[in-house]
């Protein structure tokens, strides 16, 4: 591959004010040392930020610090929602991926991984430097600044030197800047061929506080990082190689887990409910819980101790159990200190995890890989008092929120939750009718008249196996 030389920064006249750029700002470590290169090129910084549907808003908080620290002149946050397009592990319905081997942090091109990510969002870059562009003709700038790199992130196309060298082109004929008036637009990636820790050192001869910045996919609810997931991963590797202290703020290590689990039953069947249902799946069910819902359907659960089993001699018979989805059940799984463990070890063999919790226990902690198969507990349920409300801010497209509706009041209380918290727009949002309570028809009206977007939950084993109350 052909290495272009970096664009060198345009000398500006000594008695003419700065040159203005347009830097795109996401929070992240990169596109702090881009804008600080911008700085010490001499130019008048506005920063741009997009809200295009990232997992947190940490990210966006962390731009807004970056963007005072550095004292730009203006920064605008442009909200463009991306999750209407999808595609991504970032925007869409699809897992993260775990934290895995890629380009050393410290080490070159030629050490790079090929393979585009899961956390590749298709086009961003094109359509953030499009807007870029827009804000920069507005400005009367001829230059744009952004923080990608072809060293430690090659996966993505749209970080190439290739795709930067396209745009700079294209930006010359698609403006009426560039086309009537003659300005010859500039796209500068001053990392592009960096490494992370040498972008760090950069970033430190610079003066960027890089304890202002934010990079994880996942971070705890207060914003900590998890340092576990590829971003957090790379990061650290890079403040390793760079010999400098990491100043990013961590989530605790879980603390040490006992590895086994009680299980009450352990089979293969067809998935009940969520989205997932009809699908092959290999049912664990945790023995115990806490809680007392006046429908439960399985208070064997509750009541039986179960078998102790070790984390390893459940993900062996789940292996055991055939290929598929597993959903760890209950009872209530996260009452068991054990369960967190467990979940860990099935994510790490490859499959799709299903956690079906009642809501009443902190899934904070829950390895991202899950999906989590969140209850809210109605008021009919007559444990309403249990649910934990900051369990749905941990919400990500990848989970479910359950409500099982014993009558009419349930329903407006649950629609009122849904619409007041905006939960469908977070995840896929179930409504269940308790069996031989509520009719199944009588909801589905309710949902149409009220236009609610939320999906009838019909318990398929019910029907599948009607006399059948266990094992299925
Ligand atoms: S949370 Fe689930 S297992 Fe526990 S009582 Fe309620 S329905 Fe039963």
């Amino acid at each position: 591959m052909t290495v272009p030389t970096p664009t060198p920064p345009r000398a500006p006249r000594p008695d003419a004010p700065p040159p203005r750029t347009v830097v795109l700002l996401s929070g992240g470590l990169d596109s702090a040392v881009a804008a600080a290169c911008a700085r010490a090129d001499g130019f008048e910084v506005h920063a741009l930020t997009v809200r295009y549907g990232q997992r947190h808003a940490v990210e966006l908080e962390a731009a807004r610090r970056v963007a005072a620290a550095l004292g730009v002149a203006s920064h605008r946050v442009v909200d463009l929602d991306l999750r209407a397009i999808g595609g991504s592990a970032l925007t869409a319905d699809l897992p993260l991926p775990p934290a895995a081997a890629s380009a050393s942090a410290g080490a070159g091109p030629a050490a790079a991984a090929s393979a585009v990510p899961a956390t590749y969002v298709p086009a961003r870059n094109t359509i953030l430097l499009g807007l870029a562009l827009a804000h920069a003709e507005v400005l009367g700038a001829a230059d744009v600044y952004l923080g990608v790199s072809s060293v430690d992130y090659s996966g993505y196309p749209d970080c190439r030197p290739a795709f930067i060298e396209a745009f700079e082109r294209l930006a010359r004929v698609a403006t009426k800047a560039g086309a009537e008036d003659g300005v010859r637009f500039r796209i500068h990636a001053p990392l592009q061929h960096l490494t992370k820790a040498e972008t760090i050192r950069r970033g430190l001869e610079l003066g960027v506080d890089f304890s202002l910045t934010h990079t994880c996919y996942d971070p705890a609810p207060d914003g900590a990082a998890c340092g576990r997931c590829d971003s957090c991963r790379l990061r650290r590797e890079g403040f390793a190689a760079a010999g400098v202290p990491d100043p990013t703020r961590y989530a605790p290590p879980a603390t040490a887990q006992p590895a086994t689990v009680r299980v009450l039953e352990l089979y293969r069947t067809l998935q009940g409910e969520t989205t997932f249902a009809g699908a092959p799946c290999v049912i664990v069910r945790c023995s115990g819980c806490p809680l007392r819902c006046s429908y439960c359907d399985t208070a064997y659960a509750r009541q039986s101790e179960g078998l102790e089993l070790s984390v390893e001699e459940v993900v062996r018979s789940v292996a055991e159990l055939g290929p598929g989805i597993v959903a760890v059940t209950g009872g209530e799984p996260l009452a068991q200190p054990g369960a967190l463990a467990l979940l860990r070890a099935l994510c790490d063999t490859g499959r799709t995890v299903l956690l079906e919790t009642s809501g009443a226990f902190d899934i904070a902690p829950v390895d991202p890989r899950v999906r989590r198969i969140l209850d809210v507990k109605t008021p009919g349920s007559g444990m309403e008092e249990h649910n934990r409300p900051e369990n749905r801010a941990l919400l990500r497209p990848t989970d479910e929120l359950k409500l099982v509706l014993v009558d009419r009041a349930d329903y407006e209380w649950s629609r009122e939750l849904v619409r007041r918290e905006r939960l469908a727009e977070r995840c896929t949002v179930l409504f269940s009718p308790v069996h031989g309570k509520l009719a199944p028809a009588e909801l589905a009206k309710w949902i149409l008249d009220d236009g609610l977007p939320v999906r009838l939950q019909l318990q398929l084993h019910r029907l599948v196996w009607p006399d059948r109350d266990r094992g299925v």
